[in-house]
C-alpha cells in the first residue's frame, strides 16, 4: 500500500518526504558530534505494546517510589532520575519532522498524562482525546493520517477508572445537546434491554466499542490492520495505582 495512493493529492508524499528529511537531519547532526546523536527513530522499540507496557511498568514504580520520598530533595532526586532514564529527542531534530511509533485515543480527563503513564518524551505519542474516548471522525481522521502518513504501526484507546463521560452516559441527567451528541457512542456501546453495566464494566466495553469502531469507519485503518501493518488494542488506566491493562 502507497502512503500516496491512501491519502491523495500528495499530502501523504509531502509529510512523508518532511519526516525522511528530519530523519537525515538528525543523523547529520549525530555526524557532526552535536548535542545530539538521535535521529527521529532512536526511540522506536522493536516491540511497540510491549514497549508502551514497559513504560507504564516504570511509571508505576515511580509513582510509589515518589509518593514514598521523605523530602523534597528526595522527590526532585528522583524526578531528575525518571526524566533522564527516557530516549529524548532534540528539538532540532523534531522540529523537521515526527515519526511516532503509537498512537493513543485517550479521555480529555486531566488525570492522564499520557505521555507521563507511557514513560515517553515529545516525538513519541500522537494522541488524540475527547471526553470518553470515543472513536469520534476527527479522531479517527487523525489516526488516519498517523497511520498512513507517519507510519505509526499502534493504536491504543485508553479509558479510565472513573470515567465522567462514561458515567454521564450512563445516568439520565439532562444534557447539553452538544454533550448529549458526545456520549451517544458511549451510550450505543452499553447492551440492551435493561441491562445497566456497573460504571468499570461499562468504561471497558467502551473502550471495546472504540477500538472496533476504528475499522468499522475507516478504510485506511482496516485496510492496515488486515495488512498487518497496524494492531489496535484497547486498555483502561487505574487512576489509583498507575496502571494500564489491556482489555
Ligand atoms: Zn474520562
Amino acid at each position: 500500500m502507497q502512503r500516496r495512493d491512501l491519502l491523495g493529492f500528495g499530502l501523504g508524499a509531502a509529510a512523508f518526504t518532511m519526516a525522511e528529511s528530519a530523519l537525515n537531519h538528525g543523523q547529520a547532526l549525530a555526524e557532526e558530534g552535536k548535542t545530539t546523536p538521535y535521529p527521529l527513530k532512536a526511540c522506536h522499540p522493536a516491540e511497540p505494546l510491549q514497549a508502551l507496557m514497559d513504560g507504564n511498568a516504570r511509571f508505576v514504580a515511580f509513582e510509589k517510589r515518589y509518593r514514598q520520598a521523605g523530602s523534597p530533595r528526595e522527590r526532585e532526586r528522583l524526578m531528575g532520575q525518571y526524566w533522564q532514564d527516557n530516549c529524548h529527542l532534540h528539538g532540532d531534530v523534531l522540529a523537521n519532522g515526527q515519526q511516532p511509533w503509537a498512537g493513543i485515543i485517550t479521555c480529555a480527563d486531566s488525570r492522564l498524562p499520557t505521555s507521563w503513564i507511557f514513560d515517553v518524551n515529545p516525538g513519541q505519542l500522537f494522541v488524540v482525546r475527547s471526553a470518553g474516548n470515543t472513536a469520534f471522525d476527527d479522531g479517527v481522521a487523525s489516526m488516519e493520517y498517523a497511520v498512513a502518513v507517519l507510519g505509526v504501526p499502534l493504536i491504543m484507546v485508553l479509558g479510565h477508572s472513573s470515567c465522567g463521560a462514561v458515567a454521564a452516559a450512563l445516568s439520565d441527567e439532562p444534557l447539553t445537546p452538544l454533550l448529549s451528541q458526545l456520549v451517544e457512542p458511549i451510550r450505543t456501546a452499553m447492551p440492551t434491554g435493561g441491562d445497566v453495566l456497573a460504571l468499570e464494566q461499562a468504561i471497558e466495553k467502551n473502550v471495546q466499542a472504540s477500538v472496533t469502531a476504528l475499522t468499522e469507519k475507516s478504510d485506511v485503518l482496516a485496510q492496515a490492520v488486515e495488512a498487518n501493518s497496524l494492531r489496535i488494542v484497547g486498555g483502561v488506566y487505574n487512576i489509583r495505582t498507575g496502571r494500564v491493562e489491556l482489555v
